[in-house]
């Protein structure tokens, strides 16, 4: 399994699921697109209707993803929680863009 489901929370809550991702293990990169739900997730599992955009113009939101690929990666981010999607930072292993 290169591919794992991975979370969106609150930085510093991590309990509090704000919606699920796919994270691509092979090249350790998140797919854009949050779900509310994993059967929405898997439904699009390995396809683009896992990746999508900010439309809306909205400040971005930070947050934390965390994904249990290997011994469990995690890295604050930013996403756009009105059009459910990742617009910060992709790789746990990527720095910041400021
Ligand atoms: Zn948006």
């Amino acid at each position: 399994m290169s591919h794992q489901q991975g979370k969106v929370t609150w930085p510093g809550e991590r309990d509090t699921v704000l919606g699920l991702f796919e994270y691509n293990g092979t090249v350790d990169v998140a797919m854009t697109a949050i779900h509310p739900s994993a059967g929405v997730l898997w439904q699009h599992w390995r396809t683009d209707g896992n990746r999508r955009e900010c439309t809306c113009g909205e400040p971005p939101t930070p947050v934390r993803l965390i994904a249990d690929y290997g011994g469990g990666v995690e890295w604050d981010s930013e996403a756009c929680l009105v059009c459910g999607a990742i617009t910060g930072t992709l790789s746990p292993y990527m720095e910041a863009s400021k």
